[in-house]
């Protein structure tokens, strides 16, 4: 996606304002990017009205070119859905009741499982409720799970599940348990005996977290179910597992969206390490497909120091740039530490290794050392014979030389075109 958008956006890079058309198609490809990631389509037609609407009333930020600004409004619009931070577990009571429901296949016993060995990393002493009796062998796959990481699952008669809850309570008392996890019966539909079932247990409990557990890959259906499911119990929140497969996460965006409930953790695998809390910012990219842009962007606007990169750009942009002025770079660059990886986000500008060790950066003070005042300042004249004796002078090799005087042109040119005009640094420089 980041990709296509740069392309819509080039043409107008240095015009200064999106424009209705550009828009248009941008808006266009974020739509396509959404939908494929099974974001549910009523949703990805609000949210899509939403960013356009604010790229076309808002100036382009002098700080970031164009298809930057655009993504940053979606990555923005995204935030808003999703929360920008970590939504925690809020347990008040004591002991604290966490109820999972959801659809049949779920995960919402493997998660059962998961959430407990979570908490007790975090100091609790959590209990298993096994109150699935629907499907007979649910209850043995929880005690199971218990069994291997060494958390009680209370199962009572096994057979009513509200008898099973009322015997949990008191017994974890006896167990001096403080949390309870209650592992209930689903169904492949919504199903109003299900319902009620639950709506019991959450009246005799009076959880402290009512969590439906979504699979990721249900695309679409999501959107229903987690309406239905919040209708009937008021959920506190979502955990969404199978996102360690293909699943782009796009369910995520439409479960925050229609219910504006949070997503407070996500399943990655089947095991019961697999259990991260959800961080907002995270899946932004994910689910557009854009890899670690967003979070560049992100790391860009915190880093940013605007006096610092001023000064840098000035000297760039005053100075001849002979060989020693590329030096000068470098080690600007060099300074300005993550920073620089906004500057090789500009279109065209040379892979230098920023990071590269210092030994690196002596090789080429080295080789700049070598030269003669004449050379640095034309490096044109550098024919085969000079750069032999340019790299036996400063220990290295004519592959050396050559790569150097590649990257000098072409972030010579790169300089060029910033004097003209032509391109914008980034950050209103
Ligand atoms: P329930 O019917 O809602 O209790 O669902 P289960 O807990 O029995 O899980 C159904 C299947 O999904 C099982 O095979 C689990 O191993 C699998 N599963 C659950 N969570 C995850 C996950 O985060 N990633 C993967 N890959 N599989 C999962
Ligand atoms: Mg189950």
């Amino acid at each position: 996606l980041q990709e296509k958008l740069s392309k819509i956006f080039k043409t107008i890079t240095g015009q200064g304002r999106l424009t209705e058309k550009n828009i248009n198609e941008a808006v266009r490809q974020v739509k396509l990017s959404l939908l494929e990631a099974d974001v549910n389509y009523k949703v990805v037609k609000d949210f899509v009205e939403n960013v356009k609407q604010k790229a076309l009333g808002e100036e382009v930020l002098r700080s970031f070119t164009p298809d930057q600004q655009f993504i940053k409004i979606v990555r923005d619009e995204l935030i808003n859905i999703m929360g920008r931070a970590n939504a925690p577990l809020e347990l008040r009571h004591h002991p604290s009741v966490i109820m999972l429901v959801g659809l049949q296949g779920s995960g919402k016993t493997t998660t059962a499982g998961k959430l407990a060995l979570h908490l007790r990393k975090q100091g609790r002493s959590p209990m298993l409720v096994a109150a699935d009796t629907y499907r007979p062998a649910a209850i043995d796959q929880l005690e199971k799970l218990g069994k291997s990481i060494n958390i009680p699952v209370f199962c009572g008669d096994r057979k009513n599940a509200i008898q099973i809850v009322k015997g949990a309570l008191k017994a974890a008392q006896d167990l001096r348990c403080n949390v309870l996890v209650l592992d209930t019966a689903g169904r492949l539909h919504i199903d109003d005996e299900m319902m009620k079932e639950l709506e019991d247990i959450k009246a005799l409990t009076n959880p402290d977290e009512i969590l439906m557990v979504i699979d990721a890959m249900v695309g679409q259906d999501a959107v229903n179910s987690a309406l239905e499911f919040d209708r009937r119990l008021s959920l506190t929140g979502f955990i969404v597992t199978k996102l360690d497969g293909d699943a782009r996460g796009g369910v995520i965006l439409s479960i925050s969206y229609v219910t504006g409930k949070p997503v407070k953790f996500i399943g990655v695998g089947e095991k019961l390490d697999a259990l991260e809390p959800f961080y907002p910012d995270r899946i932004a990219g994910r689910i557009l497909g854009m890899g670690d842009v967003l979070s560049l962007i992100e790391k860009a606007e915190k880093e940013l120091d605007k006096e610092k990169m001023e000064a840098t750009a000035k000297k760039l942009l005053q100075a001849q740039f002979t060989l020693e002025d590329f030096r000068e770079q470098l080690r600007e660059l060099k300074k300005l530490g993550p920073l620089s990886s906004v500057f090789e986000m500009l279109p065209g500008a040379p892979k230098i290794d920023v990071n590269a060790s210092e030994k690196e950066l002596k090789k080429i003070e080295a080789i700049i050392n070598s030269m003669t005042a004449e050379e640095r300042k034309n490096p044109r004249i550098l024919n085969a014979s000079r750069k032999l004796r340019i790299a036996k002078g400063s220990g290295t090799t004519v592959q050396d030389v050559n790569k150097l005087l590649k990257s000098y042109e072409q972030m010579r040119e790169l300089m060029q075109r910033f004097k003209h005009g032509k391109l914008k640094l980034p950050f209103g420089l």
